[in-house]
């Protein structure tokens, strides 16, 4: 039995540390919200999760939810007429082979807690600064700071190859409701992608109070997306929200006119820059501890991978502690670890970056093309359970060309 202490309990601190207790570790989770607090809070994210990384989650025992969250059973991407018609000049819908499932991390956080304790785990509550990370790393085989956007990530280097940007690069909004007409014929993330001003996806979930739907904005800074700062109350947030998809998006407004929140915390306004981090960080006494998910790749939310890459994350740590035995957890162990992840999540970081930016002709045509080629459409939505999917043929011009052709041919 080895001793672990994982600062953060979020989707990929507790994942871990619910592998490493069934793998019989002694694991010790410090988490600076209760359960209480995480429940009653503000929702923080929108955490659609897709097939394989729901996987680990059910690897472990800990996938409480698939028979009662709605699913997400496909993609359907739409772009608007830019003339203002109100009317759409791409849209194309493709299932996805396996569900995609979001449960509000308010009902998943806290009842992952409770199953940690119940496995025999230490739940402390706590806000952890370098102080007590430095007893921890004493006393502990390995420390794993799993903190999200929190502060104390900013202990591990940002890694400025790896990371494209250094500032925000949308405004961000999520609106939790119940009462939207449901899409037909079946449920979808509905990914509306307005140029010039951002983007709108909707898609169903589970939250604390039973089914809702989730609508995520990403305004373009600056934009009229952008248009949250004064917003005061939760009843201006609604408005807001509705009000611009009855500017931009008409038949979103249409299914959504009549909804109402799910609950005054089921808002959210802010933005971040996605960041990638160099993975060991060194404390003062010279102990090295090792950043996992959020802390040291922070994604931006407009492709829905953050919680997705957290999950695989967690598998990858877990099952390199597992393999390597009674050996220490020195830095070339602790970067090779992270660098198995990032094998896998470069290609999501890539794939995220470039729909951050103003779409290039080629990606425009393969959004077009997707309409009449089914295959392309299937292939894209299921991309989001596996981005490297998307390599080369969405990041390069001439295999995206030649991927076309062989399309058409066919
Ligand atoms: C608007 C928005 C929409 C999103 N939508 C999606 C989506 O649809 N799909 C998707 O896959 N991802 C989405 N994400 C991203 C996803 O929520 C995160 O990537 C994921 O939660 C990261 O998991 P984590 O374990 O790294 O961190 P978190 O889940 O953030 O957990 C970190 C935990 O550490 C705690 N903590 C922080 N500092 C300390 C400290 N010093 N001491 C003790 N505890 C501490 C925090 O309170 C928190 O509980 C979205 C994010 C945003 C902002």
């Amino acid at each position: 039995m080895r001793k672990f202490t994982i600062i953060g309990g979020g989707q990929s601190g507790l994942q871990l540390g619910i592998g490493l207790l069934k793998a019989g570790h002694q694991v010790r989770v410090v988490q600076n919200r209760t359960a209480d607090d995480v429940a009653q809070g503000k929702v923080l994210s929108s955490q659609c999760m897709f097939s394989n990384a729901v996987q680990h989650e059910r690897d472990l025992g800990i996938d409480f939810w698939s028979a009662d969250c709605p699913p997400v059973e496909g993609i359907n991407f739409i772009v608007p007429n830019p003339d203002g018609s109100g009317t759409k000049l791409i849209d194309w819908a493709a299932r996805l082979d396996q569900n995609a499932y979001s449960v509000d991390q308010r009902v998943k956080i806290p009842r992952w807690m409770a199953e940690f304790s119940r496995l025999g785990g230490q739940m402390v509550i706590a806000d952890a600064g370098i102080a007590e990370i430095e007893t921890y790393a004493r006393q502990d085989d390995l420390v794993i700071i799993a903190s999200g956007k929190g502060d104390v990530g900013r202990l591990f280097a940002r890694d400025a190859e790896k990371s494209a940007f250094d500032k925000p690069m949308r405004a961000l909004a999520l609106t939790y409701v119940t009462g939207m007409t449901p899409r037909q014929p079946y449920s979808a993330v509905e990914f509306n992608l307005i140029p010039g001003v951002g983007e709108y996806f909707v898609f169903p979930a589970l939250t604390t109070t039973g089914p809702c739907e989730i609508m995520v904005m990403e305004g373009i800074p600056g934009g009229p997306m952008d248009c949250w700062a004064d917003v005061k109350t939760p009843a201006q947030h609604l408005d807001t929200a509705l009000n611009i998809l009855k500017t931009f998006l008409p038949w979103e407004y249409d299914r959504s006119k009549n909804c109402q929140l799910t609950d005054d915390n089921g808002i959210l306004s802010g933005r971040f820059a996605p960041t990638v981090r160099h993975p060991v960080a060194i404390l003062p006494s010279g102990r090295k501890v090792l950043g996992l998910g959020d802390a040291v790749c922070l994604n931006d939310p407009i492709t829905g991978q953050g919680s997705n890459n957290a999950a695989k994350a967690a598998a990858i740590y877990l099952n390199r502690i597992i393999q390597h035995g009674d050996r220490p957890f020195d830095a070339a162990w602790m970067q090779a670890t992270f660098d198995q992840f990032w094998d896998y999540a470069q290609w999501v970081v890539g794939w995220t970056n470039m729909l951050l930016q103003p779409p290039p002709p080629f990606i425009l045509d393969i959004m077009g093309n997707a309409q009449g080629l089914p295959k392309l459409a299937a292939r894209m939505a299921n991309g989001f359970d596996d981005p490297r999917d998307f390599f080369p043929w969405f990041a390069d011009p001439d295999a995206a060309a030649s991927y076309l052709a062989e399309l058409k041919a066919a």
